[in-house]
């Protein structure tokens, strides 16, 4: 009854040439498996992504936007401009955004609630970093971001959330969670939103594990009974690679 979900974020790689590139071979690629598929370009190539792959069944979505409606927000994009270019998207929280930009968990509350109002949906990400695993303290931490940055939400609000555990020691460093790792913090995120919201919410949120996902890896990690996808960096730069993903539900 959940969705299962592969999201290729590109990060700032890929200028608007590449993106043509990258674009053209995802879209010769073919899709065997039940997975709702989604690309982030950044800013600058969202809309020629969306103009590409309109009539395909790949989902155009946006790394990040800021809370304000507009104004005197210099570099920022609001959720308005997004959804004019064909965005209905956004991954927030992201691991880098959190360490680069000091994005705070209560900055986040204000810009998943603009996201919402706005009729988005958001790919909320969060995951502890290896000093919290090597203490034990991984279920603290993780349990903290999703309390405060989503416990404002009311719970119909779910249904336009997609939860993505990253932890930070796995990201773009080749080192994975195993799937037992990624099952048990999943299993936990779950009971966390059941124990707030009710088992019936819990259970149709779609949670996707992300940290160094490869075609070699996802079919097991995807295995688990409480992963619903996967948020792909580097391998979602290679149409090839990034379908395999898709393709290993
Ligand atoms: P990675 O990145 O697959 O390159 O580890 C995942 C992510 O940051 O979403």
């Amino acid at each position: 009854m959940r969705k299962n979900i592969v999201a290729g974020n590109w990060k700032m790689n890929n200028d608007l040439s590449q993106t043509e590139a990258l674009l053209t071979d995802l879209m010769a690629q073919t899709k065997t498996s039940n997975a709702e598929v989604m690309v982030a370009p950044t800013f600058t190539n969202l809309y020629r992504a969306f103009e590409t792959l309109r009539n395909t069944d790949i989902e155009v979505v946006a790394q990040n936007m800021h809370f304000a409606e507009n104004g005197a927000y210099t570099g920022e994009i609001s959720a308005s401009m997004l959804k004019s270019v064909g965005v209905n998207t956004v991954i927030l929280g992201h691991s880098e955004r959190r360490e680069y930009f000091n994005e705070t968990d209560e900055l986040l509350a204000k810009k998943v609630k603009t996201a919402l109002d706005h009729k988005m949906r958001v790919i909320f990400c969060f995951g502890e970093e290896l000093a919290d695993r090597k203490a034990g303290n991984e279920e603290t931490v993780v349990g903290n971001q999703i309390k405060n940055a989503l416990f404002q939400l009311q719970a119909w609000d779910f249904k336009n959330i997609v939860l993505a555990y990253e932890p930070v020691w796995a990201i773009g460093t080749g080192e994975t969670a195993s799937p037992e790792q990624a099952q048990d913090m999943h299993a936990f995120i779950r009971k966390t939103l059941a124990d707030q919201y009710g088992y019936d919410i819990a259970e149709r949120v779609s949670i996707l594990y992300g940290g160094s996902v490869k075609p070699a890896n996802a079919e097991e990690i995807f295995s688990k009974p409480d992963v619903d996808g996967g948020l792909i960096g580097g391998a979602s730069l290679n149409a090839e690679d990034f379908f395999a993903i898709v393709n290993a539900f």
